[in-house]
C-alpha cells in the first residue's frame, strides 16, 4: 500500500501571491457602470530594426551585397523603412542617405494617454458631481483611473485603504488625481473653492525624506493646490500658512513627524496618506504610535511591499489604516497568523493545510475591500513590449586581434589554459596539481605576487579576472591597455611593461605604450571593432532624429568616446561620476528637452 501524497506545504510567497488577484473588484462595486476599458493597442513594432541594421553592418565588412528583400506586408513598413537596404558594400552606399523618417503610426506615440472620456467618481445622480481635472484624466493609464475610483470610494465611505500596487505603476499620481478631485472643491459644481464657501480641511502627506521633493515636484507638476513641506529648521512658520492662508497639503517625513508628533497631531485633518507604508508593519515603533494619534478616518496607505516577512506586519497596517478591519489583535493572530505558520511548515498534516488554506482565502477576501494591488505584467505589461534588447557582436580590427593573440600567449594566460596538461615533471598528475601553480615569468602574476614571491593559496586561478580584464580592455579600446597616469606607480610599470609585450611590432599604430593625448588618433575608429560599429548605428540612428544614451563603465572609455563624438560632430552632453549631484537632473532634463543634444555619454 503506497504511503498518501506528501502534504502540499503552504508558503508565505503563495498567500503574496494570493493577494494578487483582488483587481479592482471593490473599487467598481460602488460606482456606477462604467464603459467597457478600451482594447489594448497592438503590440508595437520595435522603432528601428536591429537585425536589419546588422545585416548592414555586417555587409560593409565581408558581403558584397544582401540578398533582395522579400516583399513584406504593410504593417512592417516602419521597420522596413528605417533600415535602407545598402545596394553595394562601398563605405558611402552603406551609411544611411538622410531621408525623413516616416511619421509613426498613432498607436506608436510615445506617452501612453488614457481616453479622454470623462473621469466621473461620484455615482451617477449624485450632486456635485465629482470628477477628476480633465489635465490628470488625459494622462491617467486605465489601471490608474481604476485605481483613482477605488481611492474614492473609500474616502466616500468616509474611511481609508491601501494601493499596495507594484513600484512604478503611478502610486503617486493616482493620489494627486484623487486628491485633485476631492480637495478644496465646494458645492460650486466642482469647481475650486475661492475665498467663498466652506474650506476643508487639509490633507497630510507622510513620507520618507528622500521622496519629500518628488511628492513636492509631482504636486506642482498635476495639481494647482497650495502646497508646503514641513522639514527643516524653519519648518514651524508653515503651520501659521494653515490658518492663515488656506494650506492645502502638508508634506513632512516619517523622522520630522516622529518627533513633532504633538504639534501634527493636534491639527484636524481631512486625510492622511502614507507614503512607503511598511514602516507601520511594527506596532511598537514610534513612527507608529505616533501615528495613532492622527484623527482623521480617512486613512491612506501607499506600499509596493505591503508585506515583508511576517502576516502579523498586514494587521499592523490594516489596523491603523481602517481601525478594527482585522478584529482584535489576539483574534487575529489565533485565527490567521497561527493556523498559516502551522499549514505552511512542511511536516504539516493535512487538516493544518486545509484549515490554513480557508483561512487564507478568508483573510484575501476580507482584505479586498480595503487593498489594491496589481502588478506590472497586468497593467502596464502591454506598454513594454515595443522595447528590445539588441546585442551587436563586433568584429574586432585587425590590429586588436594580433594584439588579443598576443596576449592569449602571455605566461600568465598559458598556465592557465595548459592548467589540466600533464606535468612536464612526469609525475601523473596534470599542472596545476603539481609544479605548475606559478608563473614568475608572467608580468601580472609577478605584479599580483610582488609581496609573496612564493605565490599565494589560490595560484594560478588569482589570475583568471585579472586577464579577463585585460582581454575585455583590448576587445574595447586597445588605448584602454595603456598604464593610466592617475595609478600608482608600480602598477604604471607593469601595465607599460605588458602594454609593450603586447603591442609588439604595431606599437606605432597605436601611438605608442604611453598614454596618447592625440586627439587625432583616439578619436579614430579605425583600430577599435566597436568604435566602427558604433559610428555607423550612430549616424543610422541620429537620422532618424532618435536621442541616443551612450553607456560604458570606464572613464577613460568615455573619454575616447567623447572625442569620436567631437570629431564627428555630434552635439552631445556628459554625464559620469564627477557631474555634482545637483546638476544632474537639470542635465538630464536639458537632454530630454534640448532638441539639438543627440547623444548623452554616461
Ligand atoms: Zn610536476
Ligand atoms: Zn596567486
Amino acid at each position: 500500500r503506497k504511503p498518501p501524497p506528501p502534504p502540499v506545504a503552504m508558503s508565505l510567497n503563495r498567500l503574496k501571491e494570493t493577494l494578487l488577484p483582488c483587481s479592482s473588484s471593490s473599487a467598481q462595486s460602488q460606482s456606477q457602470p462604467r464603459s467597457p476599458s478600451p482594447p489594448r493597442p497592438p503590440r508595437r513594432p520595435p522603432k528601428t530594426s536591429l537585425s536589419q541594421q546588422l545585416l548592414r553592418l555586417e555587409a560593409s565588412y565581408s558581403l558584397p551585397a544582401p540578398p533582395p528583400s522579400p516583399p513584406k506586408p504593410l504593417s512592417q513598413k516602419t521597420a522596413e523603412d528605417a533600415a535602407e537596404q545598402p545596394t553595394s558594400s562601398s563605405e558611402e552606399d552603406v551609411a544611411p542617405r538622410p531621408r525623413r523618417r516616416p511619421a509613426p503610426p498613432p498607436a506608436a506615440s510615445f506617452e501612453p494617454r488614457g481616453p479622454y472620456e470623462p473621469l466621473v467618481l461620484s455615482p451617477l445622480g449624485e450632486h456635485p458631481i465629482v470628477q477628476v481635472p480633465p489635465s490628470i484624466n488625459c494622462r491617467l493609464l486605465a489601471h490608474q483611473r481604476d485605481g483613482v475610483r477605488f481611492l474614492y470610494n473609500l474616502y466616500r465611505n468616509n474611511h481609508g485603504g491601501v494601493l499596495g500596487d507594484d513600484m512604478g505603476l503611478g502610486k503617486t499620481i493616482q493620489t494627486i488625481a484623487f486628491l485633485s478631485s476631492v480637495i478644496g472643491k465646494d458645492n460650486n459644481q466642482g469647481e475650486k473653492s475661492t475665498d467663498k464657501g466652506k474650506k476643508s480641511s487639509p490633507v497630510l502627506i507622510l513620507c520618507p525624506t528622500s521622496v519629500i521633493r518628488n511628492w513636492e515636484n509631482e504636486f506642482s507638476e498635476w495639481a494647482n493646490f497650495s502646497v508646503a513641506v514641513y522639514h527643516g529648521p524653519n519648518r514651524d512658520l508653515v503651520l501659521e500658512k494653515i490658518e492663515g492662508q488656506g494650506l492645502e497639503v502638508l508634506i513632512t517625513s516619517f523622522d520630522t513627524f516622529r518627533t513633532r508628533d504633538k504639534v501634527l497631531c493636534d491639527i484636524s485633518w481631512e486625510l492622511v496618506v502614507v507614503d512607503e507604508a511598511h514602516r507601520l508593519k511594527n506596532e511598537k515603533s514610534k513612527l507608529y504610535t505616533a501615528c495613532l494619534g492622527i484623527t482623521t478616518q480617512k486613512r491612506f496607505c501607499l506600499t509596493g511591499t505591503i508585506m515583508q516577512n511576517k502576516i502579523m506586519e498586514l494587521f499592523n497596517v490594516f489596523d491603523w489604516v481602517v481601525p478594527g478591519c482585522l478584529g482584535d489583535r489576539e483574534h487575529f493572530r489565533e485565527y490567521y497568523d497561527e493556523p498559516l505558520k502551522h499549514g505552511q511548515r512542511l511536516s504539516a498534516p493535512e487538516r493544518f493545510v486545509q484549515v490554513a488554506d480557508k483561512r487564507k482565502k478568508h483573510l484575501v477576501s476580507v482584505l479586498k475591500k480595503f487593498l489594491l494591488r496589481r502588478t506590472k505584467e497586468e497593467t502596464i505589461g502591454h506598454l513594454m513590449l515595443g522595447k528590445e534588447d539588441n546585442i551587436v557582436f563586433c568584429r574586432m580590427s585587425d590590429v586588436q586581434k594580433r594584439v588579443y593573440r598576443r596576449m592569449l600567449q602571455q605566461p600568465d594566460i598559458q598556465i592557465l589554459v595548459n592548467k589540466d596538461l600533464p606535468c612536464s615533471c612526469g609525475s601523473p598528475l596534470t599542472q596545476v596539481e603539481c609544479c605548475k601553480k606559478i608563473e614568475p615569468r608572467g608580468i601580472i602574476w609577478s605584479y599580483l605576487h610582488r609581496e609573496n614571491l612564493d605565490g599565494c593559496p589560490l595560484c594560478p586561478f588569482c589570475l583568471v579576472l585579472p586577464c579577463l580584464v585585460k582581454l575585455q580592455q583590448i576587445s574595447n579600446h586597445l588605448e584602454l591597455i595603456k598604464p593610466n597616469p592617475r595609478d600608482e606607480i608600480e602598477k604604471q610599470k607593469k601595465d607599460a611593461e605588458l602594454a609593450a609585450a603586447v603591442f609588439d611590432t604595431d606599437i606605432e599604430l597605436v601611438g605608442g605604450s604611453a598614454k596618447s593625448e592625440n586627439f587625432m588618433g583616439l578619436s579614430d575608429s579605425e583600430h577599435c571593432g566597436k568604435m566602427r560599429a558604433l559610428e555607423r548605428l550612430l549616424s543610422l540612428w541620429t537620422l532618424q532624429g532618435d536621442k541616443i544614451l551612450l553607456f560604458s563603465y570606464s572613464v577613460r572609455m568615455l573619454d575616447i568616446l567623447e572625442k569620436f563624438l567631437i570629431r564627428k560632430g555630434y552635439c552631445f552632453s556628459r554625464l559620469d561620476g564627477s557631474t555634482p549631484m545637483n546638476a544632474r537632473q537639470s542635465l538630464v532634463d536639458e537632454f530630454n528637452k534640448s532638441p539639438s543634444k543627440q547623444v548623452n555619454l554616461c
